[in-house]
């Protein structure tokens, strides 16, 4: 932040028409929008995962539901995509991490390791992450046999008609369980506590299912493999007893929730107990005139990248008129 504080406000003499933070489908979307729309947006890309922009999707293979993609695309072919067609429109793009932001004054303050930059509008699109149960093997076994989003890998090859497992006890977990019985041969949901958190309509249909097995008081420890070094089984414990067992699987879910990458706003904008920022119904006004939220970090729900594409679409088009409404 020091640096930053030095530095002049590149790379524009003056006041920014639009910074972009975030670099998953709803910052590039919203960059190209505005891109075309002449206002010469500046993004900021993040730096937090390994140094690669692109967001969520740089973390998995297949992604196999974006529209255009009849076949499939990696997750990282379709953001460098997004990258090049927002750069080709002339975003200016920087590789850095956002450390502070000012929106209670006017015209806003946006700070990077690097610079810092003035703007009359401002799209937050820093996405969520999935929390993880950070188990032994999780690194090794991320998105070889552990997900964190049923919706996007419970058709794929790896765990069609298999037996699953979804850790939590939340209405998440719940729906990605009662989700994935659709494609697997049988879902057990692995709950610590021994009762389920998520509403009572989901427990019916989570009890009433018989494709799905919970078991209360039990712990995920650990996955494990067979000699091919495949996912064969989830190491599970008793939490009363501590007694050990393994429990066949060939995919394991995380259901615990996610964390909004918020912590820039806070106490500037409104956000809601978890943590997403809260925006004007169907839209992404924030509290803050002037400030827009697109993406994982205002949607607690859908969490998919076309969602997300569209609303940094709605974004960019709401700062277009809010800019032209304030000229
Ligand atoms: P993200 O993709 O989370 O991007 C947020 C960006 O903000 C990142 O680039 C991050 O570096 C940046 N950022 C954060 N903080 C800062 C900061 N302080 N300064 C600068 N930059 C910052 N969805 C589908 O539709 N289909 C799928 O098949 C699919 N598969 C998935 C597989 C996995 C393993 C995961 C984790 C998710 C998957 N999803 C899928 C969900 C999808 O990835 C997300 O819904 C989508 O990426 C959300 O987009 P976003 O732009 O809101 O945020």
């Amino acid at each position: 932040a020091s640096a930053a504080a030095d530095s002049p406000p590149t790379p524009g003499k003056g006041v920014e028409n639009v910074v972009i933070i975030g670099s998953g489908p709803a910052g590039y979307t919203a960059a190209i929008y505005a891109a075309r729309a002449n206002l010469k947006p500046l993004v900021f890309e993040g730096y937090q995962m390994g140094g690669v922009p692109g967001g969520q999707l740089m973390t998995t293979t297949e992604v196999e539901n974006f529209p255009g993609f009849p076949d499939g695309i990696t997750g990282p072919d379709l953001m460098d995509r997004m990258r090049r067609q927002a750069e080709r429109w002339g975003a200016e793009l920087f590789q850095e991490d956002v450390e502070f932001v000012d929106v209670k004054n006017s015209p806003f303050t946006v700070k990077s390791s690097e610079r810092k930059v003035k703007c009359h509008s401002l799209i937050f699109a820093t996405g969520a992450t999935a929390k993880r149960l950070k188990l032994p093997r999780e690194d090794e076994f991320w998105s070889r046999g552990i997900s964190a989003c049923a919706i996007c890998d419970g058709a794929s090859p790896l765990f069609k008609g298999q037996v699953l497992a979804v850790v939590g006890g939340g209405d998440t977990a719940t729906e990605e369980a009662l989700y994935l019985t659709k494609y697997a041969r049988h879902v057990h949901l692995l709950v610590r506590k021994d009762q389920l958190r998520a509403s009572r309509a989901m427990q019916d249909r989570v009890f009433n299912n018989p494709n799905v097995t919970v078991h209360f008081n039990t712990e995920t420890v650990d996955v494990v493999s067979n000699i091919k070094g495949q996912m064969s089984g989830i190491l599970i414990r008793k939490v009363d007893s501590g007694e050990e067992s393994v429990l066949e699987a060939k995919g394991l879910f995380y259901g615990i929730g996610h964390s909004p990458n918020s912590q820039l706003l806070e106490g500037q904008v409104e956000l809601d107990n978890a943590g997403y920022v809260l925006v004007k119904d169907g839209s992404a006004e924030t509290s803050v005139e002037g400030v827009f939220a697109a993406g994982d970090v205002q949607d607690h729900e859908w969490r998919q990248a076309v969602t997300a594409a569209g609303s940094g679409c709605v974004a960019a088009l709401s700062v277009e008129r809010y800019l032209a409404s304030n000229n």
